[in-house]
């Protein structure tokens, strides 16, 4: 019987998990989350027996092994991730140790925080005639980031860029933006615990993110929108067009 959950948590506000999730989390026995940045409301859901651990302060080893125990004890355990689990969350390494245990699991996705600062904005990453592509990516920090994706280079494409763990590398992340081929001009904006009651959005333009993060006191738990999507011009959907049949409508013109 499936016994491990691996749950997005999603953004940060509590109504922002999924409904499968926080059914989830109603079942769980053991609950291992995220403390840095999952919302400690979300353990509300859990049943008063429930045994709770943040992995904040936890290895990898003690990850295992609490849910290795709790395992053999026949109980349900979620692992919960903030956002979606498939993004900078160190899922993999996890699960190729309850594997190698013979341990199975399932994930049960998550409201990204990329997602979540698009609301916050209220703006859409792709629009006709200005960027049909998202690139998503960090700035390189203690985890490296493979040559062929630096920043430089990304930029060249001029496509909406989102960076995660960026926001105390603001300087380098400018300059890199930059030379790679963005205009210093360039709208961007730093979105701060989107969905959070203390969200902050900052609006700037690539040359100035570093000097607006620190005007605003934001060197963690941000986001980083780059890119014309955050502009004025933008050419209308052909899905709604009036002269454009599909599947579901015949053309009116
Ligand atoms: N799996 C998560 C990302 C985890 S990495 C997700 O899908 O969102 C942690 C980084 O995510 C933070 O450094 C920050 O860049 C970003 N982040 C997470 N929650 C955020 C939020 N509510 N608002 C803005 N950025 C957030």
């Amino acid at each position: 019987m499936m016994a491990v959950y691996f749950v997005g948590a999603g953004p940060g506000a509590v109504d922002l998990i999924t409904l499968r999730g926080k059914l989830l989390l109603e079942k769980a026995d053991v609950i291992i989350y995220a403390g840095s940045l999952v919302n400690p409301g979300l353990l509300d859901f859990a049943k008063a027996e429930c045994e709770i651990f943040n992995s904040a302060s936890m290895t990898l080893d003690e990850v295992i092994k609490t849910i290795d125990k709790a395992v053999k004890n026949n109980k349900t355990v979620v692992r919960l991730h903030t956002g979606d689990p498939s993004l900078y969350g160190a899922i993999r390494e996890q699960m190729d140790r309850l594997t190698a245990l013979g341990i199975d699991y399932e994930i049960c996705p998550g409201v990204s925080s990329f997602s979540a600062a698009a609301a916050s904005l209220k703006a859409q990453y792709t629009l006709p005639g200005v960027s049909q592509t998202v690139i998503i990516t960090r700035a390189a920090g203690e985890t490296p980031v493979p040559e062929r994706e630096a920043l430089r280079e990304l930029a060249a494409h001029g496509a909406t860029m989102i960076l995660f763990l960026s926001a105390s590398l603001l300087d380098t992340v400018s300059r890199d933006l930059i030379l790679g081929g963005y205009a210093p001009d360039m709208p961007a904006a730093i979105v701060y615990k989107a969905s959070w009651p203390e969200e902050k959005i900052v609006r700037c333009t690539v040359k100035t993110l570093g000097q607006s993060a620190s005007e605003h006191g934001i060197n963690k738990t941000a986001l980083i929108c780059v890119g014309e999507f955050l502009g004025d011009a933008y050419q209308l959907s052909r899905l709604y067009a009036a002269d454009f049949s599909t599947e579901y409508r015949e053309a009116t013109e």
